[in-house]
């Protein structure tokens, strides 16, 4: 989407919810699921439901060690009596007879006809030779309500409920949960593949001497790590160079390989910025300008497999090559894509009120993402340095303050809050 102005191509300017719309409009949940044991799904996105067969837990059981007994047994504190059997977790005891007391310890399924469990720090063991079976009696020195310390059969999870849905990623508490209705295998989405390279001659990987005029490629480990955050199959191309040809095979080698291609770098129209001209050539190319800070430019397309009709193509996203930009634009472009990609149902991260404890005067006429951290008062504090290139303020901050665009702040002002904790996995 571009517009004419004095017969040059200037892009159109865009928000932030207009280009997130287009993309998710534009990319649809790849087909194909794997089956993988419930270990090895974490971070994956469910791709069918997990209903329970069982009620969890499958019987009344003790939350407490000590003694079951019926409730009704105890008429007053200092009752005694005759414990009738032993039943540690893992084992089912007999039926209960009236008037006794089963020691009991916790997990153990209670025994039928028993209704309440007395915790061991409210007994005394009477050692009694004459009592059933050698095990005493025991003085239940509390009061005894009917229910109390027991654990109800499906208090957890009915037979037959919903445990987990379809589009919903797996952490670690997802993970148990199934583990406890039985499920030994899981369906998930199929990970995204994605090819991954940064531009810029001046780039060098760490490892290597900075020759003079060079800088560390930092944008590589961040969208790196994002990429894999997101489980993704990660295709790294490394650095290709700010020329037309080698963009070119890089387009196509990722192309080749990849459902989605992710580039830092060069989306600028600086005449060493080739990445342009390499996708229109390679398949088709919109470059936006979106009214966020930083961020601002964006290369969004398609990059062909092949020459042929139906070769098909993979998805283009052209993020810019300032560190910080690079980061906040994959945050809050790039991740929902990924998200949509395997089929997940929540795809932009929940946003939290907060209080800001700074002022900030002097608010951009585009929408700014401001790093900020929680202090201890409850509050937002600001890091000194906004500038796109200072990825110490990503890593020294929690999340993203979003400042709707020519918006000062006050310090005391509620503020809009995204944290890292889900922007940035
Ligand atoms: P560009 O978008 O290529 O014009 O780059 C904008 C700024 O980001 C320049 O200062 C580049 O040196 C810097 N930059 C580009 N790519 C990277 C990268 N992979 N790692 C660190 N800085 C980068
Ligand atoms: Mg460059």
């Amino acid at each position: 989407m571009s517009e004419q102005v004095s017969g040059q191509q200037r892009p159109a300017l865009q928000s932030l919810d207009q280009a997130l719309a287009r993309l998710l409009a534009a990319v649809s949940p790849l087909a194909g699921h794997d089956t993988v044991a419930t270990q090895d799904a974490l971070g994956r996105v469910l791709a069918q439901d997990v209903s329970s067969l069982l009620d969890v837990p499958p019987a009344d059981n003790t939350s407490m060690d000590g003694y079951a007994l019926f409730a009704a047994d105890v008429s007053k504190p200092g009752t005694v009596l005759p414990v009738a059997q032993r039943v540690p977790a893992g084992t089912v005891g007999a039926l209960h007879q009236a008037g006794t007391a089963a020691r009991i310890f916790t997990g153990a399924q209670i025994p039928l006809g028993a209704d309440a469990v007395v915790m061991q720090e409210q007994c005394e063991a009477v050692v009694d030779a004459s009592a059933t079976a050698g095990l005493g009696s025991v003085r239940v020195n509390a009061p005894v309500q009917s229910g109390q310390w027991i654990r109800r059969r499906g208090e957890d999870v009915q037979q037959g409920a919903l445990v987990l849905r379809a589009g919903e990623r797996l952490n670690a508490a997802s993970l148990g949960l199934a583990a406890s209705v039985g499920a030994a295998v899981l369906q998930v989405a199929r990970r995204p593949r994605v090819a991954l390279f940064s531009t810029g001659d001046e780039l060098v990987m760490p490892g290597e001497p900075l020759k003079p005029g060079a800088i560390y490629n930092s944008n590589r480990y961040t969208l790196l790590g994002l990429l894999q955050g997101l489980g993704c199959e990660v295709i790294d191309l490394g650095i290709v160079p700010d020329k037309l040809e080698a963009t070119r095979e890089a387009l196509r080698a990722a192309a080749a390989q990849a459902d989605l291609i992710i580039t830092s770098g060069g989306v600028s129209v600086g005449e060493e910025d080739h990445l342009r001209p390499a996708v229109e050539l390679e398949g088709r190319l919109d470059l936006w300008q979106i009214a966020i800070k930083p961020g601002k430019p964006l290369a969004f397309g398609e990059v062909r497999r092949g020459d042929a009709p139906n070769d098909g193509q993979a998805w283009f996203i052209g993020l810019p090559g300032n560190p910080v930009s690079s980061l906040v634009t994959f945050a809050l472009l790039v991740r929902p894509v990924i998200l949509r990609l395997q089929g997940a149902t929540a795809l932009t991260p929940k946003c939290y009120r907060l209080r800001a404890d700074f002022d900030w005067p002097r608010a951009d006429r585009r929408q700014e993402f401001l790093r900020v951290r929680l202090n201890e008062a409850g509050g937002l504090d600001l890091f000194p340095n906004q500038s796109s290139g200072v990825l110490t303020s990503a890593h020294w901050a929690d999340g993203l303050l979003d400042n709707p665009a020519s918006n000062p702040i006050q310090a005391g002002q509620l503020v809009s809050f995204l944290p890292f904790s889900e922007l940035l996995s």
